[in-house]
């Protein structure tokens, strides 16, 4: 876990730009020209001000960056702590094109100040700059420009998308597939997200598009499909679609073991199945490894029943033609094989 404590999770930035698979101006580009400037390593020598844990952690992740901010003539700065990781110097980073650790902390800052997501946040700026491009939105929409790389628009579209001007505000401030559903225009193709979900900062292959669609709330973090997909990469010829199936779900159920003990992801290499077991067993609750993962594969269950009793249908959350267009570690990933592995998974989550 040194590695979390030293840099924080942005340490993954460079590391995923090198192997393509950092999400870039809307995914239009996995390797980003500017990862060095938005780095782990930057935020650590520019702007990193103290490391903070959640309480009783002695990992010490959350990095939290220095942020100055002129408000008046007359050398008026205000000061500002705020914290940073992966994902958010990716979905206000590279996503929307920052090139340096301080614009990345602004937009931040802004969107913590307003309330937002900061991924999905990020995730429907990147496709709002991408539209006005098109011609698929118009400025009359956005009320401000957005170019890539320029925080000005950006900090304004966030106090709009916090408090709708307008109907368009209105619309994509529920997400990217509220909006495009509605839509006749194609935009749907270039619109990042999964399950309804706007995506994190991994491209790292197939099990992480079709985990974050089967994923019970649709993150990143329920089945950790770009782990799986970092894993399986040196197999990559062989892989086999029922296989990483098969492996989504046996992580979901892991992972459901330590969300309902509230137990941070981040150390589950820490606190392996033993350890959770002999941490129980001090509290004189006596059980296995097994009977933790048995138990957990009942609520697993319990979860996706509640899903498609609220309405949640896998075919109605189609993959983004742009998932498609962009190359991943494993090249161009094939929309068959992806829809292969969800048909296996729809077959084996029956017998969970
Ligand atoms: S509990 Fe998790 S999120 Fe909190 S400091 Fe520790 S590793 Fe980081």
């Amino acid at each position: 876990m040194a590695k979390y404590h030293e840099l924080g999770t942005p340490k993954n930035v460079l590391p995923l730009n090198k192997i393509n698979a950092l999400p870039s101006y809307n995914l239009k580009q996995s390797n980003y020209e500017y990862a060095d400037k938005i780095s782990g390593e930057a935020f650590a020598e520019e702007v990193l001000a103290r490391k903070v844990s959640c309480s009783g952690c002695p990992i010490g992740c959350v990095h939290v960056g220095g942020l100055r901010k002129l408000f008046d003539a007359g050398y008026e700065y205000e000061y500002a702590g705020v914290s940073y990781d992966h994902e958010l110097v990716f979905s206000l980073g590279s996503q929307v094109g920052m090139k340096n650790t301080s614009d990345v902390l602004n937009l931040i800052n802004e969107t913590e100040e307003v309330g937002l997501d900061a991924i999905s946040c990020g995730v429907i700026l990147g496709f709002m700059t991408e539209a006005l491009v098109r011609g698929d939105i118009k400025i009359t929409d956005t009320l401000v420009e957005l170019n890539f790389g320029e925080t000005a628009g950006y900090l304004a579209a966030i106090r709009h998308l916090a408090s709708p001007p307008n109907d368009f505000y209105r619309e994509i401030g529920r997400g990217l597939y509220n909006y495009t559903r509605k839509k006749a225009d194609g935009s749907h193709d270039y619109a990042l997200h999964l399950g309804g979900l706007e995506m994190a900062g991994y491209f790292m292959g197939p099990a992480h598009l079709a985990g974050g669609v089967t994923g019970i709330r649709h993150s990143h973090l329920d089945n950790a499909g770009y782990s799986i997909d970092q894993k399986l990469l040196k197999d990559a010829a062989q892989l086999s679609a029922k296989t990483v199936a098969e492996k989504i779900i046996e992580e979901e159920v892991i992972r459901s073991v330590y969300t309902s003990l509230v137990i941070c992801l981040f150390a589950r290499e820490v606190y392996d199945l033993e350890t959770v077991c002999r941490a129980l067993a001090a509290l004189d609750i006596h059980k296995t490894p097994d009977e933790l993962k048995a138990a957990s594969s009942k609520i697993l269950k319990v979860k996706l029943e509640l899903r498609e009793k609220m309405g949640f249908k896998l075919e109605n959350f189609p993959l983004s033609e742009r998932y498609f267009e962009t190359p991943s570690p494993y090249g161009l990933i094939k929309r068959e094989f992806t829809d292969e592995i969800l048909k296996h998974y729809g077959e084996l989550i029956k017998n969970i």
